[in-house]
């Protein structure tokens, strides 16, 4: 069995407080994770609308991880013809190597609707054999993540990958696969056009920002095109370095404040 982490107890106090709507109990080592100031994340520039669940004199609320303000999200729109004509024209491509060895082209997971973007290395095994980003166990760790900020995966949030065919053996994609695959992620970036997006790891911080340096660079602010850029990270990182989990929820939580979000009220 998997031991807990700092999601999963984070899940499980959102999950608490909104059921009895009373004060749910959490280490005070989670606690302190909770509201440490992300280490290196500057202030956000603008500042995010704060309802009165934020405010320090409100009540003890807590939002749950769903669902969110009807009037702060889109309507869950799948049939985007732009965007399934893209996905149409990804799975047939053949721009790269990898075209001929995948058995599935992974497009995206989410709502091309969401407000809240992650982009992600490339397909693994898992991946490869469903055609939906983010499933395997770095998957499971990253929608932990993503319930623990508050988020829905399924309509909240849109997953997608520098490159779309998975790279033999895991290994990461090659500056030639990545700038043949990279004008579909672009294309996708504009559809979305999301309030904030979440850069996993070194890999797409290198293509997107040609920015090498993943442990110093996590938790500071980037801009792609006007829009807010947070990177963390990777879930496949974090899995094999636990201890990481505090920094990166550090990181996640600066993209909280961006939304206006906060997971538990401080005590
Ligand atoms: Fe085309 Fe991208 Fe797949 Fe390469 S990785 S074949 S560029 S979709
Ligand atoms: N790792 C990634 O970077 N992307 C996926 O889709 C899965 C694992």
């Amino acid at each position: 069995m998997r031991k807990p982490d700092i999601f999963d107890e984070i899940i499980q106090c959102l999950k608490r407080e909104a059921s009895v709507g009373a004060d749910a109990s959490m280490s005070e080592e989670t606690l302190h994770d909770l509201y440490a100031r992300p280490q290196r994340a500057p202030a956000p520039s603008a500042a995010p609308a704060v309802s009165p669940v934020q405010s320090g004199t409100a009540p003890r609320t807590v939002r749950a991880p769903q669902p969110r303000q009807p009037s702060a999200v889109p309507a869950y729109a799948p049939d985007l013809p732009e965007w399934e004509s893209l996905r149409t024209e990804c799975a047939s491509c053949m721009k790269c190597p990898l075209g001929k060895t995948r058995t599935h082209m992974v497009f995206a997971d989410g709502n091309p609707r969401a407000e809240l973007m992650f982009i992600g290395e490339g397909p693994g095994a898992d991946e490869d054999a469903s055609g939906i980003p983010f499933v395997g166990r770095a998957g499971e760790l990253l929608s932990r993540m993503i319930a623990a900020m508050t988020f829905d995966r399924a309509t909240e949030t849109c997953i997608a990958n520098i490159v779309k065919c998975r790279p033999p053996g895991n290994r990461n994609p090659s500056d030639e696969e990545a700038a043949a695959c990279m004008p579909y992620l672009k294309r996708q970036i504009a559809m979305v056009h999301p309030k904030v997006i979440v850069l996993l790891g070194a890999v797409p911080l290198l293509y997107l920002f040609n920015l090498k340096g993943i442990m110093k660079l996590r938790g500071r602010w980037l801009d792609y095109d006007g829009i807010r850029v947070m990177p963390t990270y990777h879930p496949a990182f974090l899995l094999r370095n636990p201890p990481a989990k505090k920094d990166a929820w550090a990181d996640l939580q600066a993209v909280m404040a961006e939304f206006g979000r906060k997971p538990v009220p401080r005590r």
